[in-house]
């Protein structure tokens, strides 16, 4: 059975990656695209060859169409993923799956009500680097797990200079926007939950006022590790990457923090190193791959719906914490 694919929004996400991604599963169709403005959605559509176009959610969510992908501004994801779930079509949204912990657990109870399988647009985990890591640490090749470190601070692409630091109202920020990917990325490759957080922000010169444009994190976890992550939108120059030291060893990932399938692993113990290998599927493909699995019954989604909830409830703590000087607790609620 095909899996016919509602896009909402016009997005420049769909349009490099999840369009393709969709495309790419032998059962996936674009069938159709949502834009707040007509002769967007209808110069979207036909620059990205979708039959339909769409300027109303009731009209979209009407036709012929089983799932649907929300990757508009981030202050539009709640009511969309609530009528697509009343609806009865299957969510994959973007993170953060809305502007608070609350309204992220609203989503997931209406898509659990609905019956409809819920997915978070997670990439990094079905990144083969990260999933690489999780396995050596799972296999004890690293021992113990005491301490990771996140490298994401990127630069913003000129293009994507708009509403991410500009617009407070629409969930703009590098936490809502960067340090939502690293805590998912901390939960999958440790295996383990953030209970504490403590955060410093700046505004290093892109970001307008009420928004932060670099994040500066430390982590405590479940099982003692502790954690520092780096989101930024204005290096330039910097490489990113994802480290954990553990008792019996240390993983160093270059360059993995990223859309693409590149960069590089390597274990070093007292044995010497040793470089990981991987698969270097794309993210987009296998994340649609696990949703179209879940929608016929197997399995779940790469991020269910509580892990949007989780990442979403770190970057309010973390944002919480930067406006208070003080480390807050991580309680998602689920
Ligand atoms: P864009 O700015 O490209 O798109 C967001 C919305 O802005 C669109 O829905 C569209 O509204 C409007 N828009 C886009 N281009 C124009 C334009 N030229 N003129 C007027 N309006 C425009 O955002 P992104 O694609 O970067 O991000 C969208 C979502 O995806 C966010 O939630 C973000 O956090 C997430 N994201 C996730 C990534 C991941 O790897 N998981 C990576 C990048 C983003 P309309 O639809 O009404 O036309």
């Amino acid at each position: 059975m095909t899996v016919r694919w509602g896009l909402i929004g016009a997005s420049t996400i769909a349009k490099q990656y999840m369009i393709a991604a969709i495309r790419n599963q032998p059962d996936g169709e674009v069938a159709a695209v949502m834009s707040s403005s007509p002769e967007r959605a209808a110069a979207y559509a036909k620059e990205n060859g979708i039959p339909t176009a769409f300027s109303s959610l009731p009209d979209l969510l009407a036709a012929d169409i089983d799932a649907v992908y929300i990757s508009t501004t981030n202050e539009l994801h709640l009511e969309q993923a609530l009528a697509a779930a009343k609806a009865g079509k299957h969510v994959l949204c973007e993170k953060p799956l809305a502007l608070n912990t609350a309204d992220a657990r609203r989503i997931v109870a209406a898509c659990k009500q609905a019956g409809v399988v819920m997915g978070t647009n997670h990439h990094l985990r079905n990144a083969g680097a990260h999933r690489a890591m999780r396995e050596a640490i799972a296999a004890g090749r690293i021992g113990k797990p005491v301490a990771a470190r996140v490298f994401h601070s990127v630069y913003l692409p000129e293009h994507l200079q708009g509403w991410r630091i500009t617009k407070p109202q629409a969930g703009g920020g590098v936490v809502l926007d960067i340090t939502v990917h690293d805590a998912d990325t901390l939960r999958f490759v440790l295996a383990d939950d953030p209970v504490e957080i403590s955060a410093f922000t700046q505004s290093a010169g892109m970001a307008g006022a009420g928004l932060e444009d670099g994040a500066m994190c430390v982590w405590r976890f479940k099982s003692g590790v502790i954690a520092q992550s780096h989101e930024g939108f204005t290096t330039k120059y910097a490489h990113t990457g994802f480290e954990v030291h553990g008792t019996e060893g240390s993983l160093f990932a270059k360059d993995v923090m990223t859309q693409k399938p590149v960069g590089s692993v390597t274990l070093r113990t007292a044995k010497g190193e040793e470089e990981l290998t991987f698969d270097r599927e794309d993210l987009y493909t296998r994340s649609l791959k696990a949703f179209h699995a879940a929608i016929r019954g197997e399995g779940r989604p790469s991020a269910t719906g509580e892990d949007g909830v989780w990442s979403l409830c770190c970057a309010e703590a973390a944002l919480e914490s930067a406006r208070t000087g003080r480390a807050v607790k991580i309680e998602p609620g689920i």
